[in-house]
């Protein structure tokens, strides 16, 4: 009896203190933050955990959680204090935070098909890891409250030059995009600017905290 009622209240704390399991239990014990603990008001869906994805497989697992390192998630939630103050209507979609050094090789693993040159241009070769890997890089869109994602041209992980930002002008111009994807585009990078990150010419949906340099020296990959 005296085993019962020690253990009792034990695992109940554990279970109502936010003690999480598996690989989101694993992101926390290396120091990383649940962006949705700092910004309740922030959606996730991340797409490497579902089958939704560029390589039609579920790389994460139980990993179901947006992580970043607590510089960066703070710099995540004062992007979406910006876009919170301008468009009370929207909210930042987390399609993918940190991710570990299994699901980045497991990415890897799944374009048998291209030489290892051609992959590159899909995916960071694990050996070098992406800014991802550092959980300083984040992948993200623009939402209605209910979860519904704006029109940006392109879906994510759209590979080719229209996902390109440094070709909407010419894009918007040819009539390739609309000028409210152009405008939602914008917004989504006028946030994150606001915010402290910097968009890439690539991908329109890509954000780094920091340089891939700074982000090695000042954490250790995600694994
Ligand atoms: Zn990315």
């Amino acid at each position: 009896m005296m085993f019962r009622s020690f253990f009792f209240p034990l695992t109940s704390l554990l279970l109502f203190s936010g003690f999480a399991h598996g690989q989101n239990g694993s992101m926390q014990k290396q120091g990383l933050i649940d962006v949705q603990t700092v910004d309740p008001s922030m959606l996730v869906e991340l797409k490497y955990s579902t089958t939704d994805n560029f390589v039609k497989q579920d790389v994460y697992g139980d990993l179901t959680r947006a992580y970043l390192q607590p510089m960066v998630a703070q710099k995540l939630r004062r992007a979406s204090q910006w876009l919170q103050v301008r468009r009370p209507d929207l909210r930042l979609l987390i399609y993918d935070a940190a991710r570990p050094q299994s699901a980045q090789w497991k990415l890897w693993n799944a374009l048998p098909q291209y030489s290892e040159k051609q992959r590159r241009t899909y995916v960071a070769d694990p050996r070098e890891g992406s800014i991802h890997s550092y959980g300083c890089a984040v992948d993200l869109t623009l939402a209605t409250a209910d979860g519904r994602a704006l029109d940006m041209g392109t879906p994510y992980d759209f590979f080719g030059p229209k996902a390109y930002p440094r070709q909407e002008a010419q894009m918007l111009k040819s009539g390739t995009l609309t000028k409210l994807q152009v405008a939602n585009r914008r917004l989504l990078r006028q946030a994150m600017q606001a915010g402290g990150f910097m968009p890439i010419a690539y991908e329109w949906w890509h954000f780094n905290a920091l340089s891939r340099k700074q982000a090695r020296q000042q954490f250790k990959r995600v694994e």
